[in-house]
């Protein structure tokens, strides 16, 4: 079985507008993809991570390209997304929304349009799953414990943060950028992240993430009909620009390697804690 779920072609892509590139991370896929639907009445709301003082998320449903990208750029801890999907609908009144979340978060958001228990009037009304690829995430005194304590930096002056080449990075508003090793930083995971085998968000109608892409792209795995469509008319109508996925070991390789490695290591922990009478996910992608 394909480590990265079914999917019909795998790119790596960027945005074209030079706002979403200033101060997105990687390629801008999400934001460009969210802002390309709005002004194209694909989607009339997004829900997105939006921050707080202290880089806290919240999440929040944008209506306008500015709200979008007012939140663009990650954020390493949880923001709860789905918790504003009803408010969107109810609210906001959107009849066509769009949706990014982790892997988790997807696959929620799946189960509960396929059994819309208390959600039956929005079923029809989600138009988009976005999914970010992710291996793990911190809680929110995790992530600022890893920003203050671990790289020195006060997380009033963080302005991105990011994880690449084996380190978790800070970016100040004085231009400094700290790192701290991954492997320092294990111990502030959330602990429900290591029984979870999905990397690349493998429910999403796109997925996307850094990892399989030079720096600055991102690579986009396009998974069904909606994905695609809306991905081609990107690229066509010059909201995107594409090139080839690099199909060798630093490129689809290196994502395959990374998707299998999460699956392998925390189908272990799922039998340790199956072992230990401990509770465990009902039914994991694997
Ligand atoms: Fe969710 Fe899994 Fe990512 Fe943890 S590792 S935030 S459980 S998708």
């Amino acid at each position: 079985m394909d480590p990265l779920g079914s999917y019909k072609s795998i790119i790596s892509a960027r945005a074209t507008d030079k706002r979403i590139l200033k101060r997105c991370q990687d390629g801008g896929i999400v934001s460009a993809v969210f802002i390309y639907g709005l002004e194209n009445n694909i989607l009339d709301g997004v829900i997105v991570a939006d921050k707080e003082e202290g880089f806290r998320p919240v999440p929040k449903v944008a209506t306008t390209p500015e709200e979008v990208l007012e939140a663009a750029g990650t954020k390493y801890t949880v923001s709860p997304n789905l918790s504003v999907l009803k408010s969107a609908i109810r609210e906001y009144a959107c009849e066509k929304v769009g949706v990014v979340g982790t892997p988790c978060q997807i696959l929620s958001l799946r189960k509960a349009l396929k059994y819309p228990v208390g959600f039956r009037h929005m079923v029809d009304k989600v138009k988009l799953l976005v999914g970010i690829f992710c291996m793990e995430n911190f809680p929110y005194m995790g992530m600022r414990i890893i920003v203050e304590e671990l790289c020195g930096v006060r997380i009033e002056d963080v302005v991105k943060m990011d994880i690449g080449k084996g380190k978790f990075w800070v970016y100040t508003r004085w231009g400094e950028v700290k790192s701290v090793k991954l492997k320092k930083t294990h111990p502030y995971e959330q602990s429900s992240c290591h029984v979870c085998t999905d990397y690349t968000a493998e429910l999403a109608d796109i997925s996307t993430g850094s990892v399989g892409s030079p720096d600055g792209w991102s690579t986009v795995i396009i998974r069904n009909e909606r994905g695609e469509e809306i991905i081609n008319k990107m690229i066509e109508e010059g909201y995107l620009e594409r090139r080839p996925i690099d199909e060798g070991k630093f490129g689809l390789g290196l994502l395959k390697k990374l998707a299998l490695v999460k699956k392998e290591k925390n189908m272990k922990e799922i039998e340790h804690r199956k072992e230990l009478g401990l509770p465990v996910p009902p039914d994991v992608c694997h």
